[in-house]
């Protein structure tokens, strides 16, 4: 989806004028980008038409910069589609809340229930209780049972000779009993919605009264992730959806169709199948990485609640002044270096995964050794004011480094090159964005 929004998009960016022929054709790529990504068929007609429709109004043609003006109104668009805000979970009066997951075999709600139990122990220092409610699968006991572990959370089980009904029943009992302020409740899952499953859920969720109703979709499954969700809000009312495996081959169009064609929103998306992958979903940020913006603000997050916060913090604040240097640039690699898998968090960084004037900045743990070493032979001033960095100074970080001098000069240019995006983005400055979407 991104690669061809960016094509359609980079084109009309070349012209300087823009004719009503253009738009046309730049909204007859929005069109197909958006089918071929799976998105519902309807949801396209109308993405088009409202953007079309708001083009005309803002009078994009007149305006002085109308490539990033069809940017912005697509950007917004996106957005709204999407549901606009972030929706937070519901947290009942009374404890406990209860959350149920509900979804195919495979989906995830297994994993996210593990993942959402650690993020309410971690923000709101709660004490979950989680409840195994499936009992199909005798590994499905023991896989929540480890994941409890992993995370430090009881987990009530009765084997798999039990109803989940009475199981579910027996689990809430256990939480008045001991004061758990969340229960989250798994459930099994079948390879295709069918009415006897449809049934259970439908008595547990009689018995129970969750709070949430968190249905789990696989992102990777595309339209057909479209369906599950329609099927299952109309059986269970679901409360919000969780947007699996996003981190896999990332097909932006479940994102957009669920939300249009169920009416609920996403509430979570997952990035990955280590506990701590769980992030809450932002339509803006979802519409910019769509529109291949990257996720800085997401970025941003994880590295907050990775490391030091305050360092994270500053960092924002730099880029907004634009003051960020490379003793900033060489904190960030060590943050970066710290956070884990290069792959998941380049993808993140406005620009790096299409950006051609950064392909060739594949950071991998050597090269990050090696621009360290470039910087760490930077006097403090040189650090600091990376404007003074002329020739002969260059050539006496090469040396000081070890490192070939087009490879410094590569190295400056490159922090050019981001500092100027992060400034942008941290501005949600669009203008700015030639950068990113031209070329
Ligand atoms: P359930 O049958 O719905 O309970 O699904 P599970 O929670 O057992 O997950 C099925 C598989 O998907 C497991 O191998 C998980 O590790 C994996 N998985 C779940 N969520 C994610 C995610 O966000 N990203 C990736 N890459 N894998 C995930
Ligand atoms: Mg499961």
């Amino acid at each position: 989806l991104t690669e061809r929004l960016q094509q359609a998009i980079g084109k009309l960016k070349r012209k300087g004028k823009v004719s009503e022929s253009d738009v046309n054709e730049v909204m007859r790529e929005i069109r197909l980008a958006l089918l071929e990504a799976d998105v519902n068929f309807q949801v396209v007609k109308d993405f088009v038409k409202d953007v079309r429709k708001k083009a005309t109004g803002a009078k994009v043609l007149e305006s002085l910069t109308p490539a990033q003006q069809i940017v912005k109104i697509v950007n917004e668009q996106l957005t709204e589609v999407m549901g606009q805000e972030a929706v937070p979970l519901q947290k009942s009066e009374k404890i406990p809340t209860i959350i149920m997951m509900v979804g195919l075999q495979g989906a995830g709600k297994t994993t996210t229930l593990g993942k959402l139990a650690l993020k309410l122990k971690n923000e709101q220092h709660a004490r979950p209780l989680l409840i195994a409610g499936d009992v199909y699968r005798p590994a499905a006991i023991d896989q929540l049972q480890a994941l409890g572990q992993q995370i430090e959370a009881p987990v009530f089980s009765l084997g798999t000779d039990v109803s989940p009904v009475e199981i579910v029943r027996q689990g809430l009992e256990l939480a008045q009993e001991k004061k758990n302020d969340y229960v989250l409740i798994d459930t099994a899952g079948r390879l295709q919605i069918d009415q006897k499953l449809m049934d259970e859920l439908k008595q547990i969720t009689q018995l129970a009264h969750p709070d949430e109703t968190l249905l789990t979709v696989d992102a990777m499954t595309g339209q057909n992730a479209v369906e599950v969700a329609k099927g299952f809000n109309e059986q269970l009312n679901i409360t919000g959806v969780v947007l699996t495996k996003l981190d896999g081959d990332t097909r932006g169009g479940a994102a957009l169709s669920i939300r249009a064609v169920t009416g609920k929103p996403i509430k979570f998306i997952g990035q990955g199948e280590k506990m701590t992958d769980l992030d809450v979903f932002y339509p803006d940020r979802m519409a910019s990485r769509i529109l291949g913006m990257g996720d800085m603000l997401t970025l941003i997050e994880k590295a907050q609640q990775d490391f030091d916060e305050k360092k994270a913090a500053e960092m924002q604040e730099k880029m907004r002044e634009n003051s960020f240097d490379f003793n900033d640039f060489l904190d960030q690699m060590e943050q970066v270096q710290k956070m884990g898998p290069m792959d998941d968090l380049m993808k993140m960084i406005p620009g790096m995964a299409n950006n051609p004037a950064l392909k060739n900045f594949q950071i991998d743990e050597k090269q990050i050794a090696h621009i360290k070493a470039v910087v760490l032979s930077m006097t403090p001033q040189e650090r600091e004011q990376p404007d003074i960095l002329n020739p002969s100074r260059r050539r006496r970080i090469a040396g000081g480094s070890g490192r070939p001098i087009q490879e410094v000069n590569r190295m400056i240019k490159q922090f050019d090159q981001m500092k100027k995006m992060m400034s942008n983005i941290s501005k949600g400055n669009l203008n700015g964005m030639e950068g990113l979407l031209g070329n």
